[in-house]
């Protein structure tokens, strides 16, 4: 299919290109791989006449690990880098795996974290990492303010929708570091190995005081309007040994706290069941594999 009519902008800097985004007005679409945006202007879910391609704008691209602080992750950076980057994979397995679930080595040669978050499509695969890891976003703007930090847990706001303000441009992704004791996991269900989306994803985090667990945070994918967390879940498991059944019974809680759509991809009833076995694989994996 082709794509419809649009002017296509460069952006050279930070700053242009958020002078641009203003300028250019509510019908300019800002654009980093493109893995979404083309395949939403073919499928004419989106028809904007500005295209901002930011992909030349320097600075952006690092994955940088700091030790004591974390990992920050430039808009940039190509999703394809963080599955094969070999700190990420020592000292943030699950975010590896998360980035290597999205698509197939081609489309995550071109797509981007930041652009993976920012399209906030529910079943967005790096989503529930970034949320049980309390990731951090950066943010450019040229009003009112040079820009700012959003906790991930108040970015994603619907389909499609996020805290972003008008002519804002994400800069970084910030993880903290994983203290010890602190394990986490990303799974996902879909039909297909590769180039499916998720029916549905779960991430945990457990700080573990040897076989009790002393915080955990789980966010499930593919569920609602938006990526969100599992309280009832991880209540149960804070304060209390990690036996078999007792993360049998996060699973039923996470299953309980999400209310999924039936679609093309899986009827609600069986996401609900997916997400009771997926949470209680997500809490084993993160448990299995140490610093994860
Ligand atoms: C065949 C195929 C299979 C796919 N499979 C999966 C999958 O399994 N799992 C999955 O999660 N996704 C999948 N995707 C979706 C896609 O690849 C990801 O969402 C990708 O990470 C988007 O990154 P991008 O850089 O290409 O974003 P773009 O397409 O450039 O942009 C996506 C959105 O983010 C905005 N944006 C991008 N960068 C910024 C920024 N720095 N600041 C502000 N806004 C920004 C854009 O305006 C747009 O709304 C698939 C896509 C294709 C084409």
């Amino acid at each position: 299919m082709s794509l419809p009519k649009f002017e296509y902008v460069i952006a050279h800097s930070i700053e242009e290109a958020g002078n641009l985004a203003v300028e250019l007005g509510d019908n300019c679409m800002i654009m980093a791989g493109g893995t979404d945006v083309i395949v939403l202007m073919k499928d004419r879910v989106l028809k904007p006449e500005y295209i901002l391609d930011i992909k030349g704008v320097p600075g952006m691209d690092q994955l940088e690990y700091v030790p004591g602080e974390g990992l920050k992750i430039g808009a940039l950076t190509k999703l394809r880098t963080i599955q094969t980057s070999k700190i990420v994979k020592e000292r943030f397995r699950a975010v590896a795996d998360a980035a290597h679930f999205v698509a197939s080595t081609q489309v995550r040669s071109k797509g981007t974290m930041a652009g993976n978050i920012c399209n906030a499509s529910p079943s967005a695969d790096t989503a529930p990492i970034l949320l049980v890891l309390n990731a951090s976003i950066k943010t450019f703007r040229t009003s009112p303010d040079n820009g700012r930090t959003i906790p991930i847990g108040e970015f994603f706001k619907g389909v499609r929708k996020t805290a972003l303000t008008y002519g804002e441009i994400v800069t970084e992704i910030n993880i903290p570091e994983l203290g010890a004791g602190e394990y986490a996991a990303y799974i996902k269900h879909a039909i297909r190995k590769a180039m499916d989306l998720a029916i549905v994803g779960v991430a945990a985090w457990l700080k573990m005081d040897g076989s009790k667990c002393v915080d955990c945070r789980i966010a499930l994918g593919a569920v609602a309007t938006t990526p969100i967390r599992a309280p009832q879940a991880e209540q149960l498991l804070i304060g209390q040994e990690l036996t078999d059944e007792l993360i049998a019974k996060a699973g039923v809680a996470a299953s309980e706290s999400c209310s999924p759509i039936s679609d093309v991809r899986a009827s609600a009833e069986y996401r609900k069941d997916m997400i009771r076995v997926f949470t209680k694989r997500a809490i084993k994996k993160a448990l299995e594999t140490n610093k994860a």
